[in-house]
């Protein structure tokens, strides 16, 4: 099985005037799978159906649902081969914690949005349950998937990507604080003439070992205009009142 890469090169060779066989000799490909793409490209449509495979590529959507998913995927999520590494399909796995069902449901309805023609599956862990995925078309919709942990590599936004996040930061950050983050009651000691009280305030914290993924939370943070700081090298945390509120507009607690 190619990959849509391959046949795209090899149908734009075909259409620029090279002969079957000549394609077929640079690329490897059988003249007869080189004839079948160029007479069915029907065929070729519905077998990707992938937005970024389109032509001109599109970006996925519904944009909301993308911008949650990029959220988890980057906080949680990997992207490996799924089986076969010759059938080209890949698994997206978000590890969700069963604490939280109401996330694990918003996790699976996410994925099932971006690849409605896909099955979406779950799998129990230790104090966790994996939403898996498979498709071919993982790495397209999700370019930073690479070898290695993601904090031992650049994590950039693809364009595209930049305008969906610009677009819907409420709900990549949502995607992001409930994979990394978490939103937690802070108890303050006040001494006061008849004895100490205590206040607990809601805050949000957000953990990542990647400098680029935390710099990716703080401009959308900036973007919704929460105030946020770093409380230590790996960790932003939201503690100010207006902002934890404005927050809460769209992350909230878990459940
Ligand atoms: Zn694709």
């Amino acid at each position: 099985m190619y990959g849509c890469d391959a046949r795209e090169r090899a149908l734009a060779l075909i259409g620029s005037g090279s002969s079957l066989r000549a394609v077929s000799a640079s690329t490897g490909i059988s003249r007869s799978t080189l004839r079948d793409w160029r007479d069915h490209p029907e065929k070729t449509r519905q077998r990707a159906s992938c937005p970024q495979c389109a032509t001109p590529p599109q970006p996925p959507g519904p944009t909301r649902d993308y911008a949650y998913l990029l959220g988890l995927y980057l906080g949680d999520g990997c992207i490996s081969v799924g089986g076969d590494p010759a059938k080209g399909v890949w698994a997206l796995r978000i590890a969700c914690a069963d604490a939280w069902p109401g996330l694990i449901e918003e996790c699976r309805k996410a994925m099932g949005a971006i690849r409605p023609g896909n099955k979406v599956a779950s799998q129990q862990r230790v104090g966790c349950t994996e939403v898996i995925a498979y498709s071919r078309h993982w790495p397209c919709l999700f370019p930073q998937h690479g070898p290695g942990r993601k904090h031992k590599r650049t994590i950039e936004l693809a364009t595209w990507q930049q305008i969906i996040v610009g677009e819907r930061p409420g709900d990549f950050a949502r995607g992001l604080f409930h994979s990394d983050g978490c939103r937690f009651l802070s108890r303050v000691r006040r001494p006061l003439p008849g004895g100490d009280r205590w206040y607990a305030y809601p805050r949000y914290m957000f953990t990542n070992e990647s400098q680029d993924i935390l710099t990716l939370c703080g401009e959308t943070l900036d973007r919704l205009g929460v105030a946020w700081r770093f409380s230590r090298r790996n960790t932003i945390s939201v503690a100010r009142r207006e902002a934890v509120a404005r927050l809460d507009e769209f992350v909230g607690p878990k459940y």
